[in-house]
């Protein structure tokens, strides 16, 4: 029994370091990340340069680029000219760590956990480029589209065609919304940028996902664009975007999605 318990404990401590790894791994990738985020929308190589300070163009030394840690050392400012370097970077960093920390956790060392990850890291690169620039930029969604559905069909084991009626449904679903829209008000409402990233949402979780993906995105951003509007006290001058909201509700769907699809679907058994 001793011995059984020694095991245990040794099994928890490889498990805690791995938990520690992944965490780290995540801050790594947050970094280049930043750099998507920050070049993407500008339409520039996200491979070269090397990072360099948006106000003196300097280079960052590599000991000045460690995730999180370098940005508390520097106390927020540019080394070389002082300026202030925007509190963004650090929480991209710490929201990939804790999304590959999430995403380990539930999928291990493993082929889904890694595709898993490169699918949350292009949603959260969408979503702060979207709250921006109010776009999502077709470099991600288009090609994006074709690689869910292959990455949900080959690596996550959804049937084929559960991915491709996912695309299908999904980017077809908010077309309809938006074409509704601007017959009703001949103004543009949803962007061809959502109508994209649901598509892409869709093909990685197949067609049943959008139900939970569809209802919890909407909710929160009723949710939100009514705090705005309050707060404001007046009338939604700029749109809320919604690809933030899309991607929220994604990733949610990979810790509850299962649970809301044997209740939605009344599968049997005991949906917890
Ligand atoms: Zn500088």
């Amino acid at each position: 029994m001793i011995m059984r318990g020694a095991t245990a404990a040794v099994i928890e401590t490889y498990y805690i370091i791995a938990c520690a790894g992944a965490a780290l791994f995540g801050a790594v990738v947050g970094s280049f990340l930043n750099v998507c985020i920050y070049r993407v929308p500008l339409r520039e190589s996200i491979v070269t340069p090397r990072s360099f300070c948006p106000s003196c163009r300097k280079t960052i030394p590599l000991y000045d680029n460690i995730p999180i840690l370098s940005y508390l050392l520097l106390r927020g400012a540019c080394r070389s000219c002082g300026s202030r370097i925007s509190p963004v970077y650090p929480v991209i960093e710490v929201a990939t760590a804790l999304i590959s920390l999430l995403l380990f956790h539930k999928y291990g060392l493993s082929w889904k956990y890694g595709i898993s990850f490169i699918f949350v890291s292009a949603l959260l690169v969408v979503t702060v480029i979207d709250i921006r620039y109010q776009i999502i930029p077709d470099a991600i969604s288009i090609p994006g589209i074709p690689l869910a559905v292959l990455a949900s069909a080959a690596v996550m084991g959804r049937p084929w065609l559960d991915a491709l009626l996912g695309a299908l449904i999904g980017g077809g679903l908010l077309f309809l919304v938006a074409a509704g829209y601007w017959l009703f008000t001949r103004r543009e409402g949803m962007g061809g940028g959502d109508i994209k990233l649901l598509a892409m949402i869709g093909g990685f979780f197949g067609w049943q996902s959008l139900f939970f993906i569809v209802l919890a995105s909407s909710v929160a951003g009723a949710l939100v664009g009514l705090a705005i509007i309050l707060m404001k006290k007046g009338s939604l001058k700029y749109a809320v975007p919604f690809g933030p909201f899309l991607s929220l509700a994604a990733f949610l769907n990979f810790f509850v999605g299962d649970v809301f699809e044997r209740l939605l679907f009344f599968h049997q058994g005991n949906p917890w």
